[in-house]
Order: C-alpha cells, then structure tokens, then sequence
C-alpha cells in the first residue's frame, strides 16, 4: 500500500465551500434542451460544493450526471464524507458501521467482512493521477486515451486517531489478526465528474460558447475515448491550500480553455487541469 500520511483530524477541520449562484443559463450546458432545467451543483453538494448554475441540466442530463456522481461519493469518497461530516441530504440513512476486510488467524486463508463503527473505521480517500490533458502535452487526439490511470493517491484517516494507532487498535479490539482496509476508485465515473465541473463552471464564468463537443461525450458517458486527450492532472502536488475546493479559469491560448480543478485541497489532493474547448 502506498499510503505515506494520515489524512488530519476532522471534523469542522476541511472548510466551508464559498457559496456563489450564478445567472441562468436557460438551456441544458449537456445537450441544449430548454425543457424541465434544474440547477447544477458545479461541484457536488455531497462534497460540500456552494457553487450554483441555474436552469442549466435538463432532466434527462441530470439522470446521468447524477449517477456518476453518485458512483464517485460511493465508491471513493463515501467514507471521507462520513469522516468529515460533509452534508448529506439523507442523514438518517448514513449507516453506523461499514464492513471491513479482518483476517482472525495468519492461516485463515480468506478476508472475512466484519462490520466495524463508524467512528473506529480506517477510512482510505483516494484520487487519481493522470499525465498533462493530451491536447496541452501536444498529443494527437487519439483512440487510446480512455479513462484509466497507473497511479493513486491515496490517504488514510480515522475520527480519533492517527491511522497508524488505529489499525493495530483496531485489530486489538476485534481480535483480529489482520485488517485490509480497502480504497476504491472508479476513474471513469470521477473523468466525468471532472469533466462536468469543468464545463459547468467554464459556462458560470465565462458564458455559454461552443466547448468542446467530446467534452459533453464524456459526460454524457457517450464516448469515453478521448478522456485523457481533455483532462490531465499536475505533475506535481501542489501543498495544501486552507480551502474546501479551488476552481480557476485558466487561459491557454485563445482557441482552448482550460479549467483548474483541485477538490478538497486541504487534503493536499492532486491538481486536475480539464480543456473544455478546442475550436
Ligand atoms: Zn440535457
């Protein structure tokens, strides 16, 4: 496991995202649609994102992107959510103990699922990297740039101690041999959710101009072949920054637009860059 830090403690500690809502846009950004429009949450509210575009998802957009997104909190931002209370718009259903991968014995040959508290459970977060988007590294757009990664980052946590007092803890308490905490991550649900910030927030700053049409692929979850060919992470981690989220226009040349995505940067998480247009 290529864990090096514990993620600090906690609750109250990640800070609150700026609310903005911006104007209306009157259309859906996906697919043009002006019937049934809802507001877009440029980041999702399940991480804490305060940024708004009005009437700007239709109905049937917001099926898809919601279901990315929830796949991205479940999967791989579930337990951070827990950790760091961040909102919820069903509380009561938060479950109270999480299954956790235990060993009782060195010969057992199996993991066996036992359910552990909340509040005592080691939490793995985790993001991908990438290399630089292709169409900033001067790559031809090809048919081999799917979403897929080599490399994580990945940190632990727990409530109530570090994660290197926790797991033996932890592993005392259930008298178990050994513990394997889990990090999941789906890199093609989270290229779309970074694809979807990027646009939604492109169009919040800068206006409704033609972006990229593979763009609105990838989030529509139409064609995921080019994911790499528009969205990229830094090469190098950028250190932490006392805020919840950071999002930046930043100009490459006149004819493309790219988007500075970092979430929860007080972790000190990756920085993604995402072109949203190449006209
Ligand atoms: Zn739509």
């Amino acid at each position: 496991m290529h864990m090096n830090t514990n993620l600090p403690k906690l609750s109250g500690f990640l800070p609150k995202h700026e609310e903005r809502v911006y104007s209306d846009v009157g259309r859906c950004i996906y697919c043009g649609s002006t019937e049934a429009l809802s507001d877009e949450h440029i980041i999702p509210y399940s991480l804490g994102g305060n940024f708004v575009l009005p009437k700007s998802s239709c109905a049937e957009c917001a099926k898809v992107t919601s279901s990315f997104e929830q796949t991205c909190m479940r999967t791989m931002y579930g337990p951070l959510r827990l950790l760091y209370n961040l909102p919820t718009r069903r509380r009561k259903k938060r479950p109270e103990k999480l299954p956790l991968k235990v060993k009782f014995s060195a010969d057992q040959p199996d993991w066996e699922l036992v359910d552990v508290k909340q509040e005592d459970y080691p939490f793995l977060v985790t993001f991908p990297y990438f290399d630089a988007p292709g169409i900033l590294a001067g790559r031809p757009l090809g048919e081999s740039d799917g979403p897929t990664t080599k490399r994580l980052w990945i940190r632990g946590g727990c409530p109530f101690a570090s994660f290197d007092e926790l797991l033996p803890a932890l592993a005392r308490k259930l008298n178990a041999h050994s513990l394997f905490p889990e990090s999941k991550a789906d890199i093609p649900s989270f290229s779309r959710l970074l694809a979807k910030i990027a646009l939604s927030f492109a169009v919040a700053e800068i206006g409704t101009q033609p972006f990229a049409d593979d763009l609105t692929s990838i989030i529509l979850g139409k064609d995921l072949n080019h994911c790499r060919y528009y969205i990229g992470s830094a090469s190098q981690d950028e250190p932490p920054r006392n805020m919840l989220h950071e999002l930046a226009i930043l100009k490459f040349s006149s004819s493309v637009v790219v988007v500075k995505i970092r979430l929860l940067c007080k972790l000190g998480t990756p920085t993604y860059f995402v072109a949203v247009s190449n006209n």
